[in-house]
């Protein structure tokens, strides 16, 4: 199943609800796609170390979950972001800047 913006935002709608209180009466497929975009935003949270690679005498740090391209060579600064610019994930750097 592929999750698009509308399943997270009737996600967050019926989230909000339920907190408020309010009686939700859903079927079993929208409570299972609800715990997978839950699960999904909760493991994003957690920060996983990222990923390094050599290429012809470079280092290519990528996303541990999406793969998309963090920094090339020694992580600086400006390019050590807590989180990826293309899926959310939060990243860890601690092993990268020793
Ligand atoms: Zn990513």
């Amino acid at each position: 199943m592929v999750t698009t913006i509308l399943d997270i935002k009737n996600a967050i709608e019926i989230t909000k609800r339920l907190l408020d209180g309010k009686q939700v009466i859903l079927g079993s497929k929208i409570w299972d796609n609800i715990y997978k975009i839950q699960l999904e935003a909760l493991e994003k949270k957690l920060a996983n170390p990222v990923v390094e690679s050599e290429h012809e005498g470079l280092t290519y740090y990528h996303c541990p979950n999406c793969e998309y391209p963090m920094s090339i060579n020694e992580p600086t600064p400006e390019f050590t972001a807590n989180y990826c610019n293309n899926c959310g994930q939060a990243l860890d750097w601690r092993d990268k800047n020793d």
